[in-house]
């Protein structure tokens, strides 16, 4: 599958519900109202509807949300994708994930194929991270990602640099990050939804970051690429990787490789631009026999990557007084 610009679509970012066990600051209102369950693809219809990109040349599956992992039954979804890995289509299957649920699934997600879980963790501070994600507990996410350790993962962990939140914990981060031999991700606080607070406030430039950090780390330049839109370095101190995500200070459109899917079926073809198309409607489309819906579906795939946008046009500054667009990331995932 290619896009007008001659980007090869090979990437599928999946939220696989918009419901979640926490409230991130920057991510959701902590009053969200969720979508009524029968507007949201079943994990059948999720399995079809990835099973389609698969079919098209998707190569590597992301599953996210939301927090996919307190779907109900979500490891079924996991096993079936995974059965497509080693000579079905597929070369990858990962998920990005709060960690609350990893204690109880990281030894099925293994079983079921994952090798790499992004886990979310804003900070090391136990108040700082009750308040970043209103209901979350530490302990908990910790217990998680050493779970996913134990079971054979590879684990990154993500945090979002926030101006006055967790700007002064990156040196502890990587530390601990280097310690257990997890990579470290920082991304840009980005413009979506609705929040709470005013994010004027929260967006801390991650050039100003990894010019603080060199005071203090010697970051190498690496090739290292997971296929998302991170650059890494390597951290000459402690051997471990550390990316930045810089969707407003470098914008990363040149190079985009990959499609969102919510989990009611709507394609984004940019996370930035409003731009969609329904393939719910395909799917469930009741007057066509239900052999023909996947082919339908494939070819609403097909038209939809004509209209792949060259790139998105966030900008934080006072003057937008309303986010870039207004869907919540928890409905694209990140
Ligand atoms: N619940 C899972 C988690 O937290 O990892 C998966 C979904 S979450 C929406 C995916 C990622 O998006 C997380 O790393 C989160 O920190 C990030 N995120 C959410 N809202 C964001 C925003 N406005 N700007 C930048 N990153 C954001
Ligand atoms: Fe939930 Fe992830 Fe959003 Fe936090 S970032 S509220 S864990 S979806």
């Amino acid at each position: 599958m290619e896009d007008p610009f001659g980007r090869r679509i090979s990437y599928l970012r999946v939220s696989v519900t918009d419901r979640c066990d926490l409230r991130c600051v920057y991510c959701m209102a902590e009053d969200m109202t969720f979508l009524p369950k029968a507007e949201v693809l079943s994990l059948e219809e999720l399995d079809r509807l990835c099973g389609a990109f698969i079919d098209l040349g998707v190569e590597r599956l992301r599953l996210t949300g939301g927090e996919p992992l307190v779907r109900k039954n979500v490891i079924s979804l996991f096993r079936s994708l995974g059965a497509r890995l080693n000579g079905g289509g597929l070369k990858e299957l990962t998920v990005t994930t709060n960690g609350t649920q990893l204690t109880k699934l990281a030894g099925e997600l293994y079983d079921a194929g994952v090798r790499r879980v992004n886990v979310s963790l804003d900070t090391l501070d136990p108040a700082g991270f009750a308040a970043v994600t209103r209901w979350g507990k530490l302990g908990q996410t910790l217990d998680g990602i050493f779970a996913a350790k134990a079971a054979g993962l590879a684990v990154k962990i993500n945090a979002v640099a926030m101006q006055g939140v967790n700007e002064h914990e990156f040196d502890r981060m990587i530390a601990w990050c280097g310690e257990h031999g997890f990579d470290l991700t920082l991304i840009e606080t980005m413009p979506l939804g609705e929040i709470s607070g005013d994010r004027t406030d929260q967006y801390l430039p991650l050039s100003t970051v990894r010019a603080r950090l060199r005071e203090t780390w010697t970051l190498e330049e690496s090739s290292h690429r997971t296929g998302g839109p991170a650059r890494y370095y390597r951290v000459a101190e402690t051997g471990g990787r550390l990316g930045f995500i810089t969707p407003l200070t470098h914008n990363f459109c040149e190079s985009c490789n990959r499609v969102r899917v919510t989990c009611t079926g709507t394609l984004y073809m940019c996370l930035g631009q409003d731009d969609a198309a329904d393939l719910r409607a395909p799917l469930r489309d009741p007057l066509v026999p239900e052999g023909e819906r996947d082919a339908n579906l494939r070819q609403a795939i097909r038209d939809a990557m004509l209209r792949k946008p060259k790139g998105h046009d966030f900008v934080i500054e006072r003057r937008a007084a309303r986010p870039a667009v207004g869907r919540h990331m928890s409905v694209t995932g990140g």
